[in-house]
């Protein structure tokens, strides 16, 4: 069933070729026991080798069951290693890290067969060999015979019709050597069985024919007939492959039993994944803390659209950023600043309120000129309280949520007959007392926050507050409070307390004490304002219609001629409220980006109207924006340049230690290639263990920089409060990471997979000897 046709082997040894087998020529037939014999270094492995397709023949043929294997590829050669012969080592060969029933396994696992296929198969040849209780043992664990015992099942696992064996009692003592020929020479009865040995004694007993090689020749051969009956079939190679989840399984196992190793390995693997996560999670916390100081610091700097916005000289929207031209420019400050009015126009707010994005600002504040009239009861006795006394200005929900904490109520109070308004206490919970005495509390330190929930104001409507008389100036109507109120406090707007908040420890900006209302409040007012009968006589009458007492103003009697109408009628209309432009619009960044992006809006603005209706803006906060923008720059790019060396130094050691392993595990390479298996299954298996080692390495990153984190954040925050919570990893840094980790290893690897997988057969058989 086996021929060898004028077989040549030559190998180059330092360049000159060396010739190990001269022109060789034999015949194998079924179900005998060939015996090799001859002295050490006469060809005798490298003729089993190329009978066991390991090695490759200079020339000639070798026919295999009628079928020449000149034109044989890689994966017809590990087909026939695979399925059509068997081999047993001196030195066993065993993989070290797997099981002894694993081992017998591993040919059938890489001829596809299933699970229990395999196992039973197993069972059968190790039960035959005798080692029925030694099955779930690991190699290590047995005697030389036992672990010979095991590469016989190996051998005949996959049913073979070829049993090649090298030496195999070579390493055995001469009692053991015994009970392995004999189990030899009862495989030979069926089987054909090829054994280089060079020991007569033992070829003479067991062996049917004796074959004896001198320096690379046959010199005699016991059998002198050729085989006369000649097999019909020809040989086709059934092909074989390992699955990626055997390769991962062989790996993890290999990774298992030296699971101190691996550790280590994926400790050295996770220094530069801890690297990366710890300057991620600086950077996260960083950018966290420094955006949090400039919200804190933004929140209390709004960009400020005034309705009187000082200038120097007439505004120039459009001037280039001035440039030195190497003289001095000379002017006179004792001119005073001119004031540009700025026109706040219905168009311009709802512009912005269309236009700026909502992430932007945390709050957006009109301040109304228009006055406000607060009216108090006690027993019977109506009140004014003064607005300027108790703060009263708007807030929104946002802001107080993200600023303040709540000593008391609840910001989701949904009374529809009622404005809702909060008390915000100082950082000291305190209050001006004329904020308790607005509600008729006492100011001797008793009132409870709960106390204040509930209280009430009421802002009266003008016409049920003005009273006209047209009887004290003839021809002239002016109004007047009605001197019973209690109308107008029955019918006005309730102004209820809904919370009492005090501002969150953390805050680095302070906002006054008082009473805050929102902006559903002003809108009624205004509204009202506008078609009541104070308003209406005001915008038809060049008097004051009232008492008028303004922004510093002296106090013109009711029924006074505007003396300069173009500036007194303006003034007058916008504290009664029929010019419902705000004075002021204060607009609080989010950061110093968000910033940037409310200005970018504003200066579109006046890209599109004329030259009287720009807006001129303050914007306080640019400095300190700038300055932190350009600190957190520099920190970014210091990060990125630490986190890239921590990735190179990774890469490094992984391609370094999975090169170790290789090499490690040369003798594994050559088992696998001797059992058939393909160069892309050897490179599978390495490329799991990388894989492997990857996935061990990023988790293993990811728990370390966790752990550390805590000591880290403890130690940073204890020398800056400001800075706690320095170290902030995300699931997203993790993942990523583990990601990375894996692929970094991999890449890594591929280098020495590639390497392992390209390794000879029987030089890596060899590295053992
Ligand atoms: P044996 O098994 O009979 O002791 P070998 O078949 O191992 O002898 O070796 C036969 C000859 O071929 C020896 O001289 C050996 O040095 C040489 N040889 C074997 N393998 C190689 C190789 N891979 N490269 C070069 N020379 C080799
Ligand atoms: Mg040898």
């Amino acid at each position: 069933m086996l021929k060898l046709e004028h077989i040549k082997k030559d190998y180059l040894i330092a360049g000159k070729p060396f010739t190990a087998l001269h022109d060789i020529n034999l015949t194998f037939d079924r179900s005998e026991f060939v015996a090799i014999l001859g002295p050490s270094g006469c060809g005798k492995t490298t003729l089993l080798n190329l009978i066991g397709g390991l090695d490759q023949y200079t020339s000639g043929d070798l026919i295999i069951e009628n079928k020449s294997t000149k034109r044989f590829d890689d994966r017809d050669w590990d087909a026939y290693r695979n399925n059509k012969v068997g081999f047993i080592f001196q030195n066993y060969n065993l993989i070290n890290h797997i099981s002894i029933i694993e081992n017998v396994e591993l040919g059938m696992t890489l001829a596809g067969k299933s699970i229990e296929e395999r196992r039973k198969k197993a069972e059968e040849v190790l039960i035959r060999v005798g080692l029925k209780d030694q099955m779930y043992k690991r190699s290590a664990q047995l005697s030389g015979g036992q672990k010979q015992r095991v590469a016989i099942a190996r051998a005949l696992a996959n049913d073979p019709e070829i049993i090649l064996a090298d030496e195999p009692t070579g390493a055995l003592d001469s009692q053991t050597s015994v009970q392995i020929m004999e189990l030899i020479q009862e495989i030979a009865k069926e089987q054909l069985v090829i054994m280089v040995t060079h020991n007569q004694e033992l070829a003479d007993t067991y062996a049917t024919r004796t074959i004896r090689l001198l320096d690379g020749n046959v010199v005699s051969d016991t059998k002198t007939t050729q085989s006369t009956k000649n097999d019909e079939t020809v040989y086709t190679p059934k092909k074989t492959s390992m699955s990626y989840l055997q390769a991962i399984k062989l790996s993890f196992n290999n990774l298992r039993t030296k699971l101190a190793r691996t550790l280590i390995t994926a400790f050295a693997g996770s220094i530069g994944i801890i690297g990366v996560l710890l300057v991620l999670g600086v950077g996260n916390g960083f950018n966290k803390t420094v955006s949090d100081l400039e919200r804190g610091a933004l929140v209390s700097i709004p960009i400020m659209i005034n309705q009187y916005s000082v200038t120097f000289g007439p505004p120039d929207f459009d001037a280039p950023a001035p440039v030195s031209n190497g003289y001095v420019k000379p002017y006179d400050s004792s001119i005073p600043p001119s004031a540009y009015l700025n026109n706040l126009s219905p168009a311009f707010i709802s512009y912005l309120e269309q236009n700026l994005n909502p992430n932007d600002f945390t709050s957006i504040e009109y301040e109304y000129a228009v006055q406000t009239l607060l009216l108090q009861q006690n027993a019977g006795v109506y009140r004014l309280v003064d607005k300027e006394s108790i703060q009263f200005a708007q807030t929104n929900k946002a802001f107080l949520n993200e600023y303040f904490d709540i000593m008391a109520g609840s910001l989701t109070v949904t009374d529809p007959n009622v404005y809702e308004i909060f008390i915000l206490l100082n950082d000291e919970f305190g209050v001006d007392k004329r904020v308790l005495e607005a509600f008729n509390l006492p100011t001797d330190g008793s009132v409870a926050y709960t106390d204040l929930v509930g209280k009430t104001l009421v802002s009266p409507y003008y016409n049920d507050y003005y009273q006209a008389d047209s009887t004290t100036l003839a021809g002239k109507t002016i109004f007047k409070p009605n001197t019973d109120l209690s109308n107008a406090f029955n019918n006005g707007m309730v102004l209820k307390i809904s919370a009492v908040l005090a501002p969150k420890v953390e805050n680095v900006f302070t906002i006054d004490d008082g009473v805050y209302h929102l902006d559903d409040f002003n809108n009624v007012l205004l509204q009202k304002a506008l078609t009541s009968q104070v308003g209406i006589a005001q915008k038809n009458s060049n008097y004051y219609v009232m008492d008028f007492r303004a922004q510093g103003q002296s106090l013109r009697p009711a029924g006074t001629n505007f003396v300069a109408e173009a500036m007194e009628r303006p003034l007058v209309e916008s504290f009664i409220g029929v010019d419902q432009k705000p004075i002021s619009i204060s607009i609080y960044p989010v950061s110093y980006e968000s910033k940037e992006g409310i200005i970018d809006v504003i200066e579109a603005y006046n890209k599109t109207v004329s030259e009287t209706d720009k807006i001129i803006y303050l914007d306080l906060a640019e400095t300190i924006g700038s300055a932190l923008g350009s600190v957190v720059n520099m920190i970014s790019i210091v990060l990125v340049i630490f986190a890239g060396i921590s990735l190179v130094v990774s890469s490094i050691m992984i391609g370094i230690i999975t090169y170790v392993s290789v090499i490690e595990r040369t003798q594994e390479i050559g088992v696998l290639r001797a059992l058939g298996a393909r160069k892309k299954d050897v490179k599978r298996v390495f490329n799991s263990e990388t894989f492997l080692i990857g996935l061990t390495a990023g988790i293993l990153g990811s728990s370390i920089t966790y752990i550390l984190s805590f000591p880290i954040n403890l130690i940073v925050e204890n020398l800056n409060e400001q800075m706690a919570q320095i170290l902030q990893l995300t699931w997203v840094h993790v993942l990523s990471m583990i990601a990375v980790s894996i692929t970094l290893t991999f890449i890594a690897g591929l280098f020495p997979a590639s390497l392992a997988a390209k390794k000879n057969p029987v030089e890596a058989l060899r590295a053992n000897d």
